[in-house]
């Protein structure tokens, strides 16, 4: 879309403000304005849509040019289950320059039907698929705008950019079986790739990507379900070029390079990660060197999924907001980054599109017409559970107080739904998605009514301790909660035990605050021989594995939860690094000792499984927050030690100052040191029981090795 105008007098202010459905670049006489990449970003789109204004003051002259590149992005591709147009059948952009002159006017230029419509390199563009950038093609005119009526609101931008981060080289060209010359850039990621290339006009580059090789060592697409992921140049001119596409990512380790003018030189091609931009706040090592990867893994898989929002994947034709994967994976997630603005602006959107009846679908962004139409326990829960994990993480109320009246939206609305007041039975359900311990992991055995119902008692906690945090009248949904609780042990827990006889039925009475006094020792010790039965192998899905270790520390299994966490066999965690996982899996048994697993659901860079850093933190690490001490204020420190592991360090840049906590096992003594700002205070628990309250400053203590064994 361009519009040229003459400016007569002095200007003193220019700016342009720009928004698309689709996605722009902007360029203003010729020069390339941008908020980050991939304007305007991700929302809601049928509510609201992001603007950016762009300073052009230095800039302007007498003889202007306004460019805008548009493209469909996400507005126009038909993304999984979402149907056709996810939101508009036409690319379109809006704009607005304003520009202020030294003798007090003002004069505004809008897009309208006076501007011209002319082809662009980019000649085919598709968030799954990849684009092509025809650099030789001719600049055709189509002819004058179009004006359309679109219902939204425009919004100015609220998330943060998002960004180029870390640039690898490539590591090896291999010629496979096949004959492909693929490039291995060793680490899995979502971005894309930086070409040099030298060639004349006309010649042509085609990069496919993914994530893996088959079993023989071929490139491997068929997890992509129908993605393409495919980039494609052709060169405008002769000489020395550096490609990268404009408007997609890719999620891949691996390239297979089909057309490239002359010798493939891996020095030619960098893997470039694209992500939102979040300030690193945490950091966790310890002496072992596959579970410093596995956390490495997890680092990768947050980059990977946090494009605009938290998406499920970055490589397939899905790459959805997934609400479950995020309510499980946003404590880690906040440990590493900080994601406060982040989700903050997603969270917004969950609000925003919340129905009438209060009900939030469990993906979001969505199509109105598409799928997913449903809600879900531990999906749309979300709602609650950002906020509250948020609100622990960063001691800010205000992505609580900005969603209040949508988090009880939506709990009023759990609560008329299905055939009791109290539980949330009889309704389609995820519930522990993806759990290998039945026959079909896409229909998990932990019975749905108890695991949505137990997600209803946790979410209304959870909503009666942020209504209090902001100072709301919560008493309503105390009594609902109560009624819930009483209701749910009623029917869900008989002999002491859950209805539910799984390790996730377990696991959730123990996390969700279900049981009283003195029941606990007996459903954790079940969940200890519904393990053993499972061959003492992580079967969880979802749910159950996000929980898994922290339950099992809590209620005295300590030694359990490292076996689990440092088994090798299928399924588990370090089995995905041994197996070659650079990012965490979508299933944890994707590849075994037999080769690559051809199965749905198979993503290299799924994050929920991640969420297993919480213990690596919490737990191994032993830094938590103490209730009441948001934000860090106050904290507790347990360390859960294991001399499999030798030492464990973690450091956090809380918005109360860095907290450095760490433990070392040398001879016959265990060495624990904690570094707290001034403000900060500690109530520490050692692994022989000793407890001391401190405050800021350095504190050490050795105890005996012996008292942990
Ligand atoms: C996604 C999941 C998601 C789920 C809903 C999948 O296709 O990849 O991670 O939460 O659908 O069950």
């Amino acid at each position: 879309f361009v519009k040229e105008f003459k400016v007569e007098k002095e200007v003193c202010e220019a700016t342009v403000s720009v928004s698309a459905a689709g996605l722009y670049k902007l360029y203003v006489n010729g020069e390339n304005r941008a908020y980050g990449l991939y304007n305007p970003g991700w929302t809601q789109y049928v509510k609201r849509i992001q603007y950016q204004t762009y300073d052009v003051t230095d800039i302007i002259k007498k003889d202007n040019k306004i460019e805008i590149v548009a493209v469909g992005g996400w507005a126009l591709a038909n993304l999984h289950r979402a149907g056709d147009h996810f939101f508009s059948d036409k690319i379109c952009a809006i704009a607005a320059a304003d520009i202020k002159y030294a003798d007090g006017t003002h004069e505004r230029i809008v897009t309208d039907d006076s501007w011209d419509v002319y082809s662009s390199e980019v000649k085919t563009c598709h968030i799954y698929h990849g684009e092509l950038n025809d650099f030789a093609a001719e600049k055709e005119y189509i002819g004058k705008a179009e004006t359309v009526d679109i219902k939204t609101t425009l919004v100015a931008q609220e998330g943060k950019k998002i960004l180029e981060h870390e640039r690898l080289s490539a590591k090896e060209l291999i010629i496979t079986p096949n004959g492909e010359k693929v490039i291995d850039f060793g680490q899995n990621l979502a971005g894309f790739v930086e070409v040099k290339v030298k060639g004349k006009k006309g010649d042509r580059i085609k990069i496919r990507h993914g994530e893996i090789l088959d079993g023989e060592g071929n490139f491997y697409t068929k997890n992509l379900r129908g993605a393409l992921q495919t980039v494609e140049y052709v060169l405008g001119k002769d000489g020395e070029h550096v490609l990268k596409p404009q408007f997609t990512t890719q999620g891949f380790r691996y390239i297979c390079v089909d057309e490239y003018p002359g010798e493939i030189d891996i020095k030619n091609f960098t893997s470039i990660s694209v992500y939102t931009d979040m300030k690193r706040i945490g950091k966790f090592r310890c002496g072992n060197e596959k579970v410093n990867r596995l956390y490495q893994s997890i680092l990768w898989t947050q980059r990977s999924n946090s494009i605009e929002v938290g998406t499920d994947c970055p490589q397939r034709s899905e790459r959805l907001g997934w609400l479950g994967d995020a309510q499980l994976f946003c404590p880690s997630a906040a440990f590493n980054y900080d994601v406060y603005d982040f989700y903050s602006k997603w969270v917004n959107d969950f609000a925003i599109s919340q129905d009438e009846e209060g009900m939030i679908r469990s993906a979001i962004p969505f199509n109105p017409d598409g799928r997913p139409s449903n809600p879900a326990a531990g999906w749309s829960d979300a709602i609650i559970i950002i906020p509250y994990e948020m609100y622990r993480v960063f001691g800010d109320t205000s992505m609580i107080e900005n969603n209040f009246d949508a988090m009880c939206k939506w709990i009023d609305y759990v609560r008329t739904v299905g055939e009791e007041e109290y539980l949330w039975l009889g309704q389609f359900q995820y519930g522990d998605w993806l759990a290998l311990d039945g026959p079909d992991p896409r229909d998990p055995i932990t019975d749905k009514d108890f695991s949505s119902s137990a997600y209803f008692a946790y979410s209304t906690g959870l909503l009666v301790k942020c209504g209090k945090a902001i100072g709301r009248d919560v008493s309503k949904y105390e009594e609902l909660y109560n009624n819930i609780r009483k209701t749910f042990r009623a029917r869900f827990i008989k002999d002491g035990l859950p209805t539910a006889d799984t390790m996730t039925g377990c696991i959730l009475l123990l996390k969700f605050g279900l049981l009283d006094e003195g029941e606990h020792k007996k459903v954790a010790d079940r969940l200890v021989e519904l393990i053993a039965y499972n061959g003492n192998k992580v079967k969880t899905g979802l749910y159950g594995s996000t929980y898994i270790l922290p339950v099992l520390s809590q209620y005295g299994h300590i030694k359990l939860a490292y076996d689990l966490l440092l088994e090798e066999g299928c399924p588990s965690w370090l089995g995905m690094i041994t197996h070659g996982g650079t990012t965490m899996w979508e299933r944890l048994d994707l590849v075994t000792d037999d080769g690559i697993q051809d199965v749905f659901n198979a993503s290299y860079n799924h994050y929920v499984f991640g969420a297993v850093q919480e213990w690596l933190v919490k737990g191994a690490g032993g830094l938590d927050v103490a209730e009441g001490g948001e934000g860090y204020k106050s904290i507790i420190w347990k360390p859960v030690v294991d001399e499999r592991l030798k030492h464990v360090h973690v450091e956090f840049d809380s918005r109360n100052g860095v907290i450095d906590a760490s433990w070392m096992i040398y001879g016959d003594e265990i060495r624990f040191e904690l570094l707290l700002p001034d403000t900060v205070s500690a109530h520490i628990v050692l692994p022989n029981g000793d407890q001391y309250d401190v405050c800021g400053g350095e504190y050490t203590f050795v105890i005996p090795s012996d008292s942990v064994r």
